[in-house]
C-alpha cells in the first residue's frame, strides 16, 4: 500500500510598521522615493553614530503582540545579526534573537470548504520580534549586469511573526496569511502591501508519513510575492516532495525559490544559508522597558478584532459564511457595521451589502470604500426598512438599488420619483387579477385540470400588468381565492 503522506508548514512573515521615520532614525519611511534619498549616518551605519529607538514602532508592535494574544516580555532586547552582503553597509542588521518582544500567541480563522460549511482553526504563534529593514539591490537603469544598492529601506521598521508547524494544507497556509493581514490591517499598525513588500512570507514545508511524530527533513521556500503565490508554490513543493519520497530519493535540507512564472522551486543558494550569524547583544542599545501601564494601555487601544467581529454577527443571526466574509474585510465590516447602527436589520442588511450592492459595485470595478461608490450605509439600510415595512417589494428594491448606485439618490426619492411603492390595495389586485383570468382562459382552464404549475405564469402576468409592484404576497391569496372562486 502507498504510503500516504501530512504535509507540515510554518510561516514567517515580516511586516513593515506604517511609521513615518524609521527604526533607529529619523529618516522617512515613504515608500517609491529616488534611490538613496532617505538615508543619514545611522542607516548607513558610518561610525560614530548611534541608533535611537522609534517609540511608535515598538508601540504598533506591542499592538501587533497583543492583537495575535501573545505573552510580551517587557524587558525584550536587541541583538546583532552579523552578516556582509551588498544592501547591510553595517555588517549587521539589529533584531531582537534571545529575548523577542512576544511569545506564544494565536492566531484564529476560519476556512470554508468546499460544501460551504466552515471550519475554525487556530495557529499557534511562537514568537514576534522587532528589527529594521535592509535596503535593496536594483538593476533599473544600469548598464550590462551592474547592480545597485538602494539604501531608502534600510532601517525601516520590521516585525517577524513566526508560526509554529501548525498549518497543514497550502489552501490553509494562504488562508493563516490573509487573516493574518486582516488583523494587522484592523491594528493600524502597517499597511500591509505584499505588492510593496510591506508584507513579506517564507515558508518551512515538510511531508512526514500519517502518523509519525518527528518531522521531515524541512525546506524554506522564498519569493512568493501574492497570497496565490504562496498557494501555488507550496502545493509545487509538497508534491515535489512527496514524488521524490515515493521514487525513492531523499529530501535535502535546503532554501528553494519560487518562480512565479515557470510555476515551479528552484534550489537557490543564498546569504542566509552559509552563515552563523554570530548573534550577540547589541551594545548601542539598553533593554526595553514597557511599563504594565503602557502594556495594558496599548491593550485597551486595540479595536475590535476579527474573531470577536465574526461571532457578534454570528449572535446577531448571520450565518458562519456571511459573518467571516464580512469580518474579513475591514471597509465592508465598518460599512455594514454602519447600516447596523442606521437601523438596519442584520440579515437582510447582509444580503442586499455583500450580494445586491457589491455585485454591483464588482461589475465597475468601484470598492466599497472608494468615493466613487455613491451609496451610503444609512441611504443602503433606509433601502432595506422600505422593503421591511411593505413600501416596496424585493424585487422593486434592485431597481431601486441601480439606480442608487448611478445617481446617489436616496431610496425613498428614488421610490417617490418614480412611483414605485408597492401596491397593498386590494381592490386593485383584485381588479388586476380578473383581467389577467379573463385574458388567459386557456391557462386558467389547464390549471383547473391540475396543471398547478401554471399558478407561477398566472401570478407573474399579474406582477407584469402592475409593473411590478404588487404586494406578491396579496397577490398569491387574492389570485388563489379568484380561481377557486370562479369556477364557472
Ligand atoms: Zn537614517
Amino acid at each position: 500500500m502507498a504510503t500516504v503522506y501530512e504535509t507540515v508548514i510554518g510561516l514567517e512573515v515580516h511586516v513593515e510598521l506604517a511609521t513615518e521615520t524609521k527604526m533607529f532614525c529619523g529618516c522617512p519611511t515613504a515608500f517609491g522615493a529616488p534611490p538613496n534619498t532617505q538615508v543619514c549616518p545611522v542607516c548607513l551605519g558610518l561610525p560614530g553614530s548611534l541608533p535611537v529607538p522609534n517609540a511608535r514602532a515598538i508601540a504598533y508592535a506591542l499592538k501587533a503582540a497583543l492583537a495575535l494574544e501573545c505573552e510580551i516580555d517587557p524587558e525584550c532586547r536587541w541583538d546583532r545579526k552579523n552578516y556582509h552582503y551588498p544592501d547591510l553597509p553595517k555588517g549587521y542588521q539589529i533584531t531582537q534573537y534571545a529575548r523577542p518582544l512576544a511569545r506564544s500567541g494565536h492566531l484564529r480563522f476560519s476556512i470554508t470548504e468546499t460544501n460551504g460549511d466552515t471550519v475554525d482553526r487556530e495557529v499557534r504563534i511562537r514568537r514576534l520580534h522587532m528589527e529594521e529593514d535592509t535596503g535593496k539591490s536594483t538593476h533599473e537603469g544600469l548598464p550590462g549586469t551592474s547592480t545597485g544598492v538602494d539604501l531608502n529601506r534600510a532601517g525601516v521598521p520590521l516585525i517577524e511573526i513566526v508560526s509554529e508547524p501548525d498549518i497543514r494544507t497550502p489552501e490553509e497556509a494562504r488562508v493563516y496569511l490573509q487573516a493574518l493581514r486582516t488583523l494587522l490591517l484592523y491594528t493600524g499598525v502597517s499597511d500591509v502591501k505584499m505588492e510593496e513588500g510591506s508584507l513579506r512570507c517564507d515558508a518551512n514545508v515538510s511531508v512526514r508519513p500519517v502518523g509519525e511524530d518527528t518531522l521531515g527533513v524541512l525546506v524554506e521556500i522564498k519569493n512568493m510575492n501574492s497570497f496565490r503565490s504562496v498557494q501555488r508554490a507550496l502545493e509545487f513543493e509538497v508534491n515535489r516532495q512527496v514524488d521524490l519520497l515515493q521514487s525513492g530519493g531523499r529530501i535535502v535540507r535546503e532554501t528553494r525559490h519560487w518562480d512565479d512564472r515557470r510555476e515551479i522551486t528552484f534550489s537557490s543558494r543564498s546569504k542566509e544559508e552559509a552563515h552563523d550569524y554570530r548573534y550577540f547583544p547589541e551594545p548601542d542599545l539598553g533593554p526595553c522597558d514597557l511599563t504594565p501601564a503602557f502594556v495594558e494601555q496599548t491593550r485597551q487601544s486595540l479595536p475590535e478584532l476579527p474573531t470577536a467581529k465574526c461571532q457578534r454577527y454570528i449572535s446577531l443571526g448571520l450565518s458562519g459564511y456571511d459573518a467571516s466574509v464580512l469580518a474579513m474585510d475591514p471597509p465592508l465590516a465598518s460599512f455594514f457595521d454602519a447600516m447596523l447602527r442606521a437601523g438596519g436589520a442584520p440579515r437582510e442588511s447582509a444580503a442586499l451589502l455583500t450580494v445586491e450592492l457589491l455585485g454591483r459595485l464588482n461589475a465597475t470595478g468601484i470598492a466599497i470604500h472608494d468615493p466613487a461608490c455613491r451609496v451610503t450605509p444609512s441611504a443602503l439600510a433606509e433601502l432595506q426598512k422600505l422593503v421591511a415595512d411593505g413600501t416596496i417589494n424585493g424585487k422593486i428594491a434592485k431597481e431601486v438599488l441601480d439606480e442608487m448606485v448611478q445617481t446617489g439618490a436616496t431610496a425613498r426619492t428614488v421610490v417617490e420619483n418614480r412611483g414605485l411603492r408597492q401596491v397593498s390595495d386590494e381592490g386593485a389586485i383584485l381588479e388586476a387579477v380578473r383581467s389577467v383570468l379573463t385574458a388567459n382562459p386557456v391557462e386558467v382552464a389547464d390549471y383547473r385540470d391540475g396543471k398547478e404549475k401554471l399558478f407561477g405564469f398566472l401570478v407573474g402576468q399579474v406582477m407584469k400588468a402592475t409593473r411590478g409592484k404588487a404586494n406578491p404576497a396579496l397577490v398569491n391569496a387574492v389570485l388563489r381565492r379568484e380561481l377557486q372562486g370562479r369556477s364557472e
